[in-house]
């Protein structure tokens, strides 16, 4: 059995087209703005594609790029500002911070009602009591990969490996939300093979590469890759995710591949966040 490859690129471009269509229905044009401290060249990279991509959803983006060496009230400042610009529907902190500021200070400092990273303490909660919030996007983009391929999931058990505030939790919890049976795994499980092993779907974000090989895959499963990992191997360097995807293929019913799962998703879906922000925070119907 060969698995069918869930096309995340695809699946984000079509989401992003979407997103650009509702964009327009709104009485005024969704905004979105990213706050970028320090040089980190990947955070430059990501902020960059924010940045582009915001602007062909019909989304106003903007980044406020601050020197390394701003402090924690000039940080603070700027979001304070941005929380209180009514054209401003959503806000991100582009993260990790350079080291001596306070990331849990500063990203307390949006308002839920903007928070489209879905990050904030009161986003995490909105999540777990089932309330109106936005939620992570990593994981909301997960999420639509695995309805996109079973609708229902009830009855359905679900394994998640790896527990972070990013991915492995939220996503544990939007699965529960959608009635799977739901099993959180992560560095201390005892035999993580078998607990894998038990999965209708399999979620894997943990950071290490092809840790999850094929015999601990049930035939048939779906397996949402979420890990991004640069390797060398014969001399080349290339993007794996968490699942040794060669072997996994064999076994998987579906499988996303990496790159081109989860990752086109993560943009896409905050993009989305946005326009659901905006949409809500103009007082109009979230649109489709
Ligand atoms: P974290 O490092 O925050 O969390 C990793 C999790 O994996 C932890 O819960 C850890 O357990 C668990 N873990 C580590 N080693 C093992 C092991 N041997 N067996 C079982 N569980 C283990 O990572 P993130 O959640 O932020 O990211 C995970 C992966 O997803 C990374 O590769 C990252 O690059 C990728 N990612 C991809 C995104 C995308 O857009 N596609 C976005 C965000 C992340 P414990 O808690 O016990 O330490």
């Amino acid at each position: 059995m060969t698995a069918e490859l869930i096309d995340g690129k695809a699946a984000a471009a079509s989401l992003r087209h979407a997103v650009g269509e509702a964009a327009l229905t709104l009485p005024r044009k969704p905004g979105l703005a990213v706050v970028l401290v320090g040089d980190d060249p990947a955070s430059q990279v990501y902020v960059g594609s924010k940045e582009k991509a915001a602007g062909k959803a019909n989304i106003v983006g903007s980044v406020r790029r601050m020197p390394g060496s701003s402090t924690q009230e000039e940080v603070l400042s700027v979001v304070r500002e941005l929380a209180a610009d009514d054209h401003v529907d959503g806000i991100l902190v582009q993260l990790p911070l350079p080291e001596g500021l306070d990331a849990d200070e500063i990203l307390s400092a949006i308002p839920a009602e903007k928070d489209v990273d879905g990050l904030t303490a009161p986003s995490a909660g909105a999540l777990v009591l089932g309330q109106e919030g936005l939620t992570p996007c990593t994981p909301q983009g997960s999420m639509r990969l695995i309805k996109a391929v079973e609708s229902d999931l009830s009855g359905k058990k679900a394994v998640v490996v790896g527990r972070s505030i990013l991915v492995g939790k939220p996503l544990a919890l939007m699965l529960l939300d959608a009635n799977a049976t739901v099993t959180i795994a992560h560095s201390r499980t005892k035999d993580l093979g078998a607990v894998c092993r038990e999965a209708d779907i399999l979620c894997v974000a943990v950071g290490r590469p092809e840790m999850v090989t094929a015999d601990m895959i049930k035939p048939g499963a779906i397996v949402i890759d979420v890990g991004i990992n640069r390797i060398e191997r014969d001399g080349t360097r290339k993007l794996v995710g968490d699942v040794e995807f060669d072997g996994a293929r064999e076994v998987a019913g579906h499988i996303t591949p990496v790159p081109g799962g989860v990752g086109p998703m993560t943009i896409a879906c905050l993009l989305r966040n946005t326009v659901v922000a905006s949409a809500r925070r103009q007082g109009v119907p979230v649109p489709e």
